[in-house]
């Protein structure tokens, strides 16, 4: 599948691309309607949120490298106002790509474990290319403008990465969760950037015990979802962590641990593989390596 091929080198450079949407879709930047000033621009990688205010449009991540302009002209679709600031949910270059196509001013807005992982990043080398990095940055939770368009940004610990945050607007009960819920299936963890499929349950029970007032979802690469889903996906994961758990405690394998996990039937519409993305047996290889250190 060329496809796959295509994927394999985008891992390899740290841009990792959409799998949880239809090729036809991943090729076109659409907008659609999520609720009262708040839109999703789908395509071009993660899926990007547009909060449009009265002093400006709030951008939540900027897809791979190159779809600024389709941004904006989704954009433009729905108002004239400027972008005035982008918030990275975490450091892929799905999310953070086009960064650099947006006019300045335009303030960026990160976890401060991302500002540090897309320090690394080539884009961000350049005189202007370190303008796109976070201005602002948070640790645990940070809130961004007031009223109706307060948005509170959220980190519960490692996960898809270190510095994964979760974007709740809070006056629709909206929340854009960037890859820490990306689908329903197995997650990419990224351990190269801090990612840890140990933490990775605890960090997504603790944001929904610990979020109130959302019902819906913009997942990282998944149309839009509810907040049931969400949960279901931290309890999926915690599920995932404990047969693990038990397999390596029996002496089996990662391999063979990953082929006997005999989980709960509910979670039979989740995807255990996407192709050399991840799988089953790539994440208890990795929590296995986490549990031996
Ligand atoms: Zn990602």
């Amino acid at each position: 599948m060329k496809r796959i091929t295509i994927l394999t080198t985008l891992v390899g450079l740290g841009l990792v691309t959409s799998m949880g949407r239809p090729v036809a879709q991943g090729n076109l930047a659409e907008i659609e309607h999520v609720k009262d000033n708040l839109y999703v621009i789908t395509g071009g990688g993660g899926n990007t949120a547009a909060l449009v205010t009265d002093s400006g449009v709030v951008v939540v991540d900027t897809k791979n490298p190159g779809w600024g302009d389709a941004i904006l002209t989704q954009i433009r679709t729905v108002t004239d106002k400027p972008v005035q600031m982008i918030i990275n949910t975490h450091t892929h270059g799905d999310h953070v790509g086009s960064n650099i196509d947006f006019p300045q001013p335009v303030e960026i807005v990160a976890h401060t474990n991302t500002k540090t992982n897309m320090e690394r990043m080539e884009a961000f080398q350049s005189t202007s290319g370190r303008q796109y990095l976070p201005s602002q940055t948070y640790q645990e939770r940070l809130t961004l403008l007031d009223g109706d368009n307060q948005i509170d940004l959220y980190h519960f610990g490692a996960g898809h990465t270190s510095g994964d945050s979760i974007v709740v607007f809070r006056a629709l009960g909206v929340a854009h969760t960037g890859d820490l819920f990306a689908w329903k299936g197995v997650p990419y963890i990224d351990v190269g950037n801090g990612g840890s499929g140990v933490s990775y349950p605890k960090t997504l029970l603790a944001a929904a015990d610990g979020i109130s007032g959302v019902d819906t979802v913009i997942p990282g690469h998944s149309p839009v979802m509810t907040w049931a889903d969400f949960r279901e996906f931290g309890e999926f994961n915690r599920d995932f962590l404990t047969a693990v758990e038990r397999g390596k405690a029996e002496g089996k394998s990662s391999a063979e641990t990953a082929a006997s996990l005999n989980l709960p039937a509910r979670y039979a519409n989740y995807v255990m593989s996407r192709g050399t993305l991840t799988s089953a047996a790539d994440n208890a290889e990795k929590i296995y390596a986490e549990l031996d250190q």
